[in-house]
């Protein structure tokens, strides 16, 4: 993938995971990764409106997946799509947890392990360093 393209996707994010939104100078080890939010196994484009920034939790656990099972409904649902999507319509901070607030919400953060306890030991500090959000 272009260089350029990773830095447009890098500079359209603000430098942030598009799924749970961690800033990337709060996981200064890692760095955030442009994903194919349609991956190439499903003929996903290298194009600005199929990419998104994610880090790599959120990457790892969303892998090629585009639906995952309502934890409700046990439906087979959408994920949430950065482009097409917007997340206040689909999620809510409460306190340090991400919660869903629709089927493809709820069915994002179960996929993505969004609230998994490293994550919430990560949220916790920054919060107690008033970086959450
Ligand atoms: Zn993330």
């Amino acid at each position: 993938m272009d260089e350029t393209l990773r830095e447009l996707v890098r500079l359209r994010s603000g430098n942030r995971c598009e799924y749970c939104l961690i800033r990337q100078e709060h996981i200064p080890l890692t760095k955030l990764q442009v994903e194919h939010i349609v991956a190439r196994q499903h003929a996903g484009e290298d194009d600005l409106t199929n990419l998104a920034l994610a880090c790599d939790r959120c990457n790892l656990h969303k892998g090629p997946n585009l639906t995952g099972i309502d934890p409700v409904s046990g439906d087979i649902v959408p994920l949430f799509h950065p482009r097409r999507d917007n997340w206040d319509d689909h999620f809510q901070w409460v306190g340090v947890e991400i919660i869903g607030l629709t089927r493809k919400g709820r069915t994002t953060v179960r996929l993505l392990q969004m609230n998994d306890s490293r994550r919430l030991r990560l949220r916790t500090t920054l919060r107690r360093l008033g970086q959450l959000h």
